[in-house]
């Protein structure tokens, strides 16, 4: 069938021959990130058809993320990737509008390095060495994979060194890395400002607090906004930040929907039902773990998310006796009538997570009916045993 846009009382995903899914996952740009809430929705469609000057808009969401994050001064980027790359360009630049326009390649006597610490070399979906190469930065790599110590950092740090970058993510090494608070202090030693992407953290003031100069979050992840970032911190940053839109932020920028969506987000979580959410979510987390605590070869945990962020996961432990790996019965649950994605980072490792952050009304029992009937069904489907590999055939085949 072929999408149309035409006119049409049908819902859209099938206007659009978009198949539901039901996300288990996370909040993930592949899925469409989150479920964006009722008041950013509302604030998006009110401001679309108006005009608006565009810095003045700017200066107002400024004014709501620094109340929300404790900050000077804030700006919304078009991601949180693009606001890594900008507020790198700003800490490269400053104010210096010709060196604005100069970049990413015309650098000459600017201070370019940017120091990072090897196990937060980390790919979100697309790679954070390349974020900084975007800004004109040139990665500076510290320590090794498993360790990093205070002189990797220190000594790291000479007159051509601009930015200090901190990643706070599962995604990064969980152990043997230095500290936020170290790491600001050996950097603020050498007065070098440091930019923490902290894109998926529910936590919007303590990283400014540890000293952080800058903190990058995603709108779209907890927040549930539109597709944004959110740059906070230090004034005289976040305007140059701000002033990269007359250079490498034009090709990112951002349209007043998304400003207004992400300002009423950030209003909404201030004043959500966190209580709630946590309970339903366990609620969710309990019905699956029993549900699975039935059958042989599989184990499930409630576990914490790693950074400490207020949720929990289930953790699915898929041994040989159940008739499945843990790829097998991912694959077998992405086959479902409503195919059901879980959160399969490390299935390798012979398990996965199911994440209850995006669940609609209905969905959590939906899931549950699945494992059942696929770990109580006499046969087993034919990659049951499926040993994950890795393939980029489908995405090089688009748009076929
Ligand atoms: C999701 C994520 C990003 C990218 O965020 P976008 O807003 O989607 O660009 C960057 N860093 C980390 C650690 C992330 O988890």
């Amino acid at each position: 069938m072929v999408a149309t846009t035409k006119g049409s009382e049908q819902p859209i995903r099938e206007r659009l021959n978009l198949r539901p899914i039901i996300n288990v996952s996370g909040t993930m740009t592949a899925l469409g990130a989150s479920i964006i809430v009722p008041e950013a929705i509302k604030a998006m469609s009110e401001i679309a058809s108006q005009f608006v000057e565009m810095d003045d808009l700017h200066r107002r969401a400024s004014e709501v993320i620094a109340r929300l994050t404790g900050s000077e001064a804030g700006f919304v980027t078009a991601s949180c990737a693009s606001g890594i790359s900008l507020s790198l360009a700003a800490a490269i630049t400053g104010d210096n509008l010709l060196a604005i326009e100069n970049l990413p390649d015309r650098t000459e006597g600017l201070k370019t390095e940017v120091i990072v610490q090897i196990g937060h070399m980390v790919s979100f979906g697309g790679n954070i060495d390349q974020a900084v190469r975007l800004a004109g930065g040139k990665v500076i790599a510290a320590g090794t994979v498993s360790a990093v110590n205070d002189y990797h950092v220190a000594d790291a740090i000479n007159d051509r060194t601009a930015a200090a970058l901190y990643v706070v993510s599962h995604h990064t090494v969980q152990y043997g890395m230095l500290s936020l608070p170290e790491f600001v202090a050996i950097c603020h030693a050498k007065n070098v400002p440091v930019i923490v992407d902290a894109a998926s953290e529910y936590d919007l003031r303590t990283f400014l607090q540890q000293g952080a100069d800058i903190v990058v979050y995603s709108g779209h992840k907890f927040l549930g906004g539109p597709t944004t970032g959110i740059v906070a911190g230090r004034k005289d940053l976040v305007r140059a930040t701000f002033l990269q839109n007359r250079g490498i932020g034009r090709g990112m920028k951002v349209g007043k929907e998304s400003i207004a969506g992400v300002m009423a987000a950030l209003e909404a979580w201030e004043h959500r039902d966190h209580d709630g959410i946590r309970r339903r979510e366990r609620a969710a987390l309990d019905l699956w773990k029993n549900t699975l605590e039935g059958f042989a070869g599989i184990e499930a945990l409630i576990v914490p998310d790693p950074t400490n962020n207020p949720l929990d996961r289930l953790e699915v432990n898929v041994r040989p006796e159940s008739g499945f790996t843990a790829a097998g019965l991912a694959a077998a649950l992405a086959r479902a009538q409503i195919p059901i994605i879980v959160r399969n980072h490390e299935v390798e490792r012979g398990h996965f997570f199911l994440d209850p952050c995006n669940l609609h009304p209905g969905e959590a029992e939906t899931v549950t009916r699945e494992f059942h009937s696929l770990l109580s069904a006499k046969e087993r489907p034919a990659d049951a045993m499926l040993v994950p590999q890795k393939s980029t055939r489908n995405v090089r085949n688009w748009p076929d």
